[in-house]
Formats: structure tokens, sequence, C-alpha cells
């Protein structure tokens, strides 16, 4: 069950891929994961916040643990008054990459996920983290980043999308961090205002 911003820290429950994707091998990332990664948090969720691909999710002994990612990312909302119940949180890659690769073939593989994902559960915004993620959605836009990007709302596939920086970022340089909950108070507020 989802937690609310009460408890700061929580792992989100994680939903299962479909069927025909929990076995994908359309990219070399099949080979280095432990299992593909669909998102968590709530599935039903009107904001759905879009990271380049999972990080570590278990310990060596297989418990469950909150990444650094994840840790900021919950720490911002709670900032912002964000709660967790309203988010959906899922990954450009669905495989957690631990050695190189051929980045574009993966992007380019995965992609067909995200829409899926999209058409799906027809959330009312968008939140894109990183530059990675930035480029990865407006591919035509060379060196596009999220310096130039945050700050205004623009559209992907028909959904007003925001961006802001990676949580990793802004965990190594915490003067990112108002900027951050400035985006994710921003965010919020489109939210209301689809409503
Ligand atoms: S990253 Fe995406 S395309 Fe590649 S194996 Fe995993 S689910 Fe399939």
């Amino acid at each position: 069950m989802t937690k609310s911003i009460v408890d700061p820290f929580v792992i989100l429950p994680e939903e299962a891929a479909p069927l025909g994707v929990q076995h994908c091998e359309r990219c070399e990332l099949s080979n280095q994961r432990d299992r593909v990664i669909w998102g968590e948090g709530n599935p039903e969720a009107p904001i759905l916040m879009i990271l380049d691909n999972p990080g570590a999710r278990e310990d060596r002994q297989g418990n469950s643990f909150l990444c650094g990612t994840r840790e900021t990312l919950q720490c911002g909302m709670r900032e912002a008054g964000l709660d967790t119940d309203s988010v959906y949180v899922t990954y450009l890659l669905k495989c957690r990459p631990i050695r190189s690769y051929n980045k574009p073939e993966a992007r380019e593989a995965c992609s067909p996920n995200l829409q899926i994902q999209l058409q799906e559960k027809k959330p009312l915004v968008l939140l894109g983290f990183g530059n990675v993620v930035a480029g990865a959605l407006f591919p035509r836009n060379e060196n596009v980043s999220v310096k130039e990007l945050r700050g205004r709302w623009h559209e992907y596939q028909g959904i007003p999308i925001g961006f802001t920086y990676h949580p990793l970022a802004v965990r190594r340089r915490p003067n990112l961090m108002k900027f951050f909950v400035h985006d994710l108070i921003a965010l919020k507020e489109r939210w209301r205002e689809s409503n």
C-alpha cells in the first residue's frame, strides 16, 4: 500500500511488467538485468515521472532499499507537499544497466514500453528528470538540456510535460534542491489546474 508524505521515505510498490515484457530481449540489457522494472507507485496516478533507468533496488541479501535517486526524489516531494499517492515513477529503460551498453540502441528498443504506459495510464501531467530523459523525448532538439527546458511547460504525446534536474545531480549538488523543489511545486500546481 502506498504511504503518504507523513512517512517521507517509503519503498513504493513496484508494478509488475506485462507478461509480454517480462522476458523482453529487445536490447542487450536483457543480459544484465535481474528483472524488468516497469514502474512503481500508484499505477493510476495523475502524475507520471520519468527517470532514465532503474538503479539498485535490493542489497546483497535481497532486502529492498531506496537508492539515492529515489530517496532524493521523495525528499523533494516532501518539501513540495506532493503526496506519493499522486505519482507513478517509471524509466526510459526498464532494465538496470550494470555494464556499458549501446545507449541509443537501448533507448530506441525500449521506447515502445513508455508509449504503452502513456496510452494505458493516460496521466494528466508528466515530469522528466535530467538531460538524458530530455534528449530522449525531444531527440530533434539537439543538445537539449534541463537547464533550458525547466520553468516552462512543454508537450509530449499531447500531455503537458515539465523537466527538472536528475535527483542524483541534486544529491551531488545540494544547491540545486531549491530549484528541484520549485519544479515539483510547479508540477503539483499544474496537476491541480488539470483536474
Ligand atoms: S531495456 Fe527495455 S528493450 Fe531493453 S531488454 Fe529491458 S525492457 Fe527490453
